[in-house]
């Protein structure tokens, strides 16, 4: 006979039933983690969750699409909310809590308060979306406030922001693990995304370009291009060459800091953003030669 887990998903916008519920889990003596989304759940959302479920007794998912994170002319409205659906995903996954709370619950009319971090903050996407990572950091820590897991998630995919969040809970003191997952692909290399629905045929493809540029340089790098400039220029002319992609920035940077290099390192990230149609995509390819010496890394956050 099979054994049939009936599901326990709760679902609240409640901060006082978040607060309630890791409560009775921290008195079971479970270990709690917690996967902070925006929604419209993918299997690069499902990952980091089965990670926190491998690791945790306790799971909570939360889904907010946070306005303070877009700018004026970004797509906040249209971005896509399909709560019902994520439910059923989050059910099938065994997530313990679901946490959706309301704008106004997050952002209550007297809020005065907003967490940047200096330094990241204003290079890479920081640069072409002022203002961003300042929502994304006071919304991290008011998430990391509510459900104060012991392990929270975040994706490769968004690199610079989960470099961001470690630097803002160590600076903060907040006391989570974060966990960084790797980036899921579909088979084709494109790295989902909940933007990817906006593609219109002719653009999904376009899109590979980014995978593309990234492939490139791990190419040129791992068979011994010692000139970075040549591997950006490079990177940045395989995008150009899709129909209907421009190009924000293609960089080869230090993983750590996110200091540009200057010349090949044992550890290198490299970095893509692209509008491609309407549709702004970043991705990032972590890269090793493990014989190149990184004695001489430029250190733009110094
Ligand atoms: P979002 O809902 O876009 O705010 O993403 C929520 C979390 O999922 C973030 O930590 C993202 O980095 C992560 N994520 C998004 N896409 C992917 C992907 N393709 N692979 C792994 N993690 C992802």
């Amino acid at each position: 006979m099979s054994l049939i887990k009936s599901s326990t998903l709760s679902l609240t916008e409640r901060i006082a039933e978040v607060r309630a519920a890791v409560f009775a889990a921290r008195q079971r003596g479970d270990r709690i983690g917690c996967v902070p989304t925006m929604g419209a759940l993918h299997e690069g959302h499902l990952s980091l969750i089965r990670q926190a479920r491998a690791e945790c007794d306790f799971v909570v998912v939360t889904i907010f699409v946070n306005p303070t994170q877009f700018g004026d002319r970004e797509d906040f409205a249209a971005y896509p909310r399909e709560l019902l659906s994520d439910l059923d995903v989050c059910r099938d996954v065994e997530v313990d809590l679901v946490f959706n709370p309301a704008n106004e619950t997050i952002y209550p009319a007297s809020s005065a308060t907003i967490v940047d971090v200096e330094d990241l903050s204003t290079v890479l996407e920081g640069k072409y979306r002022p203002g961003h990572f300042r929502g994304v950091a006071t919304v991290v820590v008011k998430l990391l406030n509510i459900v104060q897991p012991d392990i929270a998630y975040f994706g490769q995919k968004d690199f610079q922001q989960q470099l961001l969040i470690r630097h803002l809970c160590r600076d903060l003191c907040v006391p989570a693990e974060i966990r960084t997952c790797p980036t899921v692909r579909e088979p084709d290399g494109l790295a989902l995304s909940s933007r990817n629905v906006f593609l219109t045929a002719d653009e999904r493809e376009s899109a590979l370009a980014l995978f593309g540029a990234l492939s490139l340089a791990r190419d040129l790098l791992t068979a011994g291009e010692s000139d970075i400039d040549v591997v950006r220029q490079r990177m940045r002319t395989r995008l150009e060459e899709s129909p209907g992609v421009q190009v924000d920035y293609t960089t080869i940077a230090d993983p750590a800091t996110l200091a540009e290099a200057s010349k090949p390192l044992s550890e290198m990230v490299a970095l893509v953003a692209a509008r491609v149609g309407a549709t702004r995509l970043i991705d990032n390819l972590l890269i090793s030669v493990p014989s190149a010496d990184d004695s001489s890394a430029d250190d733009r956050s110094s």
